[in-house]
């Protein structure tokens, strides 16, 4: 059965190794998904790290058009990650690769390996910069599903 097709949102991040060239490699391989098409890439930008001392980060965000469950686009973003040998020693601790969900049409899922929204992108400034940007670009009028509000103003102070 054909699916319909559902808007979704993705971050990424890295800190380890080429950044630049890891989120480019990520999104190429991404591109080439069956039943997901890539449809705007924010710029990259350089972050400061939140956590334990470590190198400044290279994030991301992009939108996407998905016939895929969400449960399958998060196992895809997990595959694409352990491509790129994704180091995970420490809880907010430096990463080649971090791929997360951010938002999946406008549905709630808390799943216990699921949740989306992310439920840390509201807060965290190096995700909804780069939304904001490709949701201004895409002309989307995207609210936050359980916030209720726009993205672009939960940058706002
Ligand atoms: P992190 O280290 O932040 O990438 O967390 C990875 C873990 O978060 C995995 O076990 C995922 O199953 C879980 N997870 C829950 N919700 C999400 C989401 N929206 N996007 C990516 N990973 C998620």
């Amino acid at each position: 059965m054909i699916q319909p097709r559902v808007k979704a949102a993705i971050a990424l991040g890295s800190n380890l190794g080429k950044s630049q060239q890891i989120l480019q490699r990520a999104l190429a391989q991404l591109s080439v998904v069956d039943g997901l098409v890539l449809k705007q890439i924010s710029s990259f930008y350089h972050t400061r790290p939140i956590g334990p001392p470590q190198p400044d980060y290279v994030n991301a965000c992009a939108l996407l058009e998905t016939q895929l469950s969400p449960l399958a686009l998060l196992h895809c973003l997990q595959t694409v990650e352990q491509a790129f040998d994704r180091l995970r020693v420490e809880r907010w601790g430096p990463r080649t690769l971090d791929l997360d969900l951010l938002l999946w049409g406008n549905q709630i899922i808390d799943q216990p390996d699921l949740q989306v929204p992310h439920p840390r992108m509201a807060e965290r400034g190096f995700v909804l910069v780069p939304l904001a940007e490709v949701f201004a670009e895409a002309a989307q009028d995207w609210r936050h599903p359980v916030l209720g509000v726009a993205i672009a103003d939960l940058l706002q102070p």
